[in-house]
């Protein structure tokens, strides 16, 4: 197969017509932060993802703000512990860091990537307050086990879920489980605003406490006050932050949001041939009936004897990109002499030989069989 004119990258954002006439129609109302927009796209998130019971949703600038907004309004601090999974993004451990409690770091269960709940059950002490589980991929986590977990060392769950706009487990979306659940629409995200967030509960009152939070401690009315019913009073109630979002991402996550379902759809659509037509001797994460994945990552498994530096140089030289999700947070100069390698006997397993291909709503069918092409071709080492 023939080298491609252009680069082909992990992943890139499907946007088009309609997130550029809804930017510029926020852009012509004058209106450009925190507003009606964004209300909208907080009561259409909430209809995509509540169940049976409706969910409070709250637009931030990041799935950080939420999470770590999101600790805080639980009373998450000084002295507390969190157990997390090491295979996770730099995020969710520094949040609770900058919390000062301590993050615990704790093995997947294989395959999955994700946490694994019998090792973190030994992890847990007198000072643990909460666990962090992230659906890594957007491959759920064991949300029963979790749950159960929680209720009986009466912890808080607070879900990572930057991976999983629309994922589902035992047939519920996800966001519809714990005390807290965080979404990412960063740049590369299932559901992209370049950067936008979202803090999802259950409880109404704890979203009104990270509302609060997320802009300097002032009360919700005062971010209408330049409107005609708004008054130029409010109040400080509280030490806050500064993470609203704004309107203009709140559109393109309006848009976003309605094409979710048929951009994962198509995510799992090419990561139906990927499994068909990638050679054998590659593994894969593992799905099942309870575990609707929404394939934010696709990564695979070297097999022995494929080297994966020369891999991703090869896959580069052909123009397609490559990444390793994650580098364990064991694994990083920051945390390593606290966390020594042998706790992580799983993590360490998977790390070494696996790598991410190209995943997106955006490609086409040729980009995929190109990557195809080239990935079996290395492995069976032509
Ligand atoms: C992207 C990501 C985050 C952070 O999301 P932002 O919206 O960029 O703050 C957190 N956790 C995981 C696992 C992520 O991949």
């Amino acid at each position: 197969m023939m080298k491609r004119e252009k680069f082909l990258p992990l992943a890139q954002p499907s946007m088009g017509t309609e997130e550029v006439a809804a930017i510029t129609e926020v852009i012509a109302s004058g209106h450009l932060t925190t507003g009606p927009k964004v209300y909208e796209f907080e009561r259409a998130l909430s209809r995509y993802l509540s169940d049976s019971e409706p969910l409070s949703v709250l637009g931030l600038n990041s799935c950080t703000s939420a999470l770590f907004l999101g600790l805080k309004a639980l009373g998450i601090g000084e002295g507390d512990e969190v157990i997390l999974p090491t295979w996770t993004f730099a995020a969710t451990a520094q949040i609770v860091e900058w919390l000062g409690a301590k993050p615990i770091l704790c093995d997947i269960e294989g395959a999955s990537l994700t946490i694994d709940v019998e090792t973190a059950e030994g992890l847990i002490t007198d000072r643990t307050k909460a666990i962090i589980p992230v659906h890594i991929a957007g491959y759920p986590c064991r949300m029963d086990e979790l749950s159960a977990l929680a209720e009986k060392y009466h912890l808080r769950i607070i879900e990572d879920a930057a991976h999983a706009i629309g994922t589902t487990y035992k047939g519920r979306k996800i966001g519809n489980f714990s005390d807290l659940t965080c979404f990412s629409f960063y740049a590369t995200k299932n559901l992209a605003m370049g950067e936008g967030g979202a803090a999802v509960s259950r409880n109404e009152f704890l979203i009104n406490k990270i509302r609060k939070l997320s802009y300097f401690g002032i009360s919700k009315t005062a971010m209408n006050r330049y409107s005609k019913s708004g008054s130029w009073a409010y109040d400080i109630e509280a030490l806050g932050y500064k993470c609203n979002l704004d309107s203009i991402h709140a559109a393109l996550g309006l848009v976003q949001l309605k094409k979710l379902d048929h951009m994962n759809q198509r995510r799992r659509e090419i990561a139906g041939q990927y499994r068909r037509e990638l050679d054998s001797t590659i593994e894969f994460t593992e799905e099942s009936a309870d575990h609707y994945h929404t394939y934010h990552l696709f990564p695979i498994l070297l097999p022995d004897g494929i080297e994966r530096n020369s891999f991703v140089e090869t896959l580069k030289a052909h123009d397609i990109g490559t990444s390793v999700h994650f580098i364990p947070l064991h694994k990083h100069s920051y945390y390593c002499d606290r966390f020594p390698d042998e706790r992580f006997p799983e993590a360490n397993k998977y790390f070494e030989r696996i790598v991410s291909i190209p995943m997106c709503s955006a490609m086409d069918n040729e980009d995929i069989e190109y990557i195809i092409y080239h990935v079996n071709r290395i492995v069976r080492g032509w």
